[in-house]
């Protein structure tokens, strides 16, 4: 068996609706994308599209979610439909334009069954917190082992909540209406990036289930230990209030939030900052080195992603900080606010 034929198998690609949709748009050329952990799937899906007669092209930027859909690049290659894989149309958008170019998003689902061992470790791990009800979430690529966990947890007699969507990295929403009825949060989810923004929103315990690993941790002390450098970060930013502040405004469609951009300019005017409009399709440590240099500001605030002030900015040498934590910074208050 082939090594593509593995990862086409590994996964459920949900295609008849794209399919569909594709016989109705007739387009001449279509661009793959997909968060770099899921490109191999582009063999999959090209092979379902070989009963269209069209040219595919492939990207190879990142896809860090539905919200950095890369628009630009596809109109400059002159392409029709964007066909997005791994994620759903982005649910915070707050611009939604007369584009030429269309969007569809090809849903996937991870296979892998989890094991018998690892479900019964995570209810012990449970019954150890003395957890009685519990919020049980997922991106949408582990809903299948989220829909286990669930089943296999209200089996056992517990009270599980379950998440109508899938969780984001800035999108906890329909979690927290919870956060005050349970006890703890379940999180099926490969790695720290969910679970850990899931940790900065609630105070819960928060237990990871890991259908990659097949293990269960907990995210509660990771997400405590980065809190305090959160709050570290906005402690040495609060000497710099009425200072020159850069907002840095995203570029990619789901990434420009004029709302939040206008409020949080507003909010600064009104505290005496002067503020400085950045544009940046994708802010990366060495573009916010290059902007500093030019116009050598006190500090940031990043209205694109906010998980890049704290997952990949925290090194920086100014304070840089996400919409919420610049909201703490000027109305005062001990609750840390995320993401804005
Ligand atoms: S956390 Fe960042 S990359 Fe992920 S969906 Fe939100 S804005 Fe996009």
């Amino acid at each position: 068996m082939s090594a593509t034929r593995d990862i086409c198998e590994l996964y459920t690609i949900h295609l008849n609706v794209v399919i569909e949709k594709l016989k109705l748009l007739n387009p001449r050329r279509v661009l793959l994308h997909a968060p770099d952990g899921l490109k191999p799937l582009y063999n999959c899906v090209d092979r379902a599209l070989s009963e269209f007669k069209l040219e595919v092209y492939y990207s190879s930027e990142p896809a860090y979610g539905s919200c950095d859909i890369p628009v630009e690049e596809a109109t400059e290659a002159g392409v029709d439909v964007v066909l997005h894989i791994g994620h759903e149309e982005y649910t915070l958008i707050e611009r939604v334009e007369d584009r030429k170019i269309t969007v569809l998003y090809i849903p996937v689902y991870y296979n892998v069954k989890l094991s018998e061992s690892l479900l019964s470790d995570l209810y012990g791990k449970l019954l150890e917190l003395g957890v009685m009800r519990v919020t049980v979430s997922s991106t949408l690529i582990e809903t299948p082992q989220r829909v286990d966990v669930a089943n296999y947890l209200k089996e056992k007699g517990l009270e599980v909540l379950v998440s109508p969507t899938p969780i984001l990295g800035c999108y906890y929403g329909p979690l927290l209406v919870f956060d005050n009825d349970v006890d703890a949060h379940v999180v099926v989810s490969g790695g720290i990036f969910h679970p850990l923004g899931l940790g900065l929103s609630s105070r819960k315990p928060i237990l990871v289930v890991d259908p990659y690993s097949q293990r269960v941790w907990s995210a509660r002390e990771e997400a405590d230990r980065v809190l305090k450098k959160r709050f570290y970060v906005i402690l040495k930013a609060r000497e710099l209030i009425g200072g020159r502040l850069g907002l840095i405004i995203g570029g990619r469609p789901g990434q420009y939030r004029y709302a939040l951009i206008d409020y949080l300019r507003r909010l600064a005017e009104a505290r005496g900052f002067k503020a400085f409009m950045i544009t940046s399709s994708y802010t990366s440590l060495e573009r916010l080195v290059s902007i500093d240099n030019a116009l050598g500001l006190d500090m940031y605030v990043v209205t694109s992603c906010p998980r890049l002030p704290i997952d990949d900015l925290s090194e920086f040498y100014k304070p840089v900080l996400t919409p919420g934590e610049f909201i703490v910074l000027v109305n005062g208050g001990e609750k840390y606010i995320y993401p804005w």
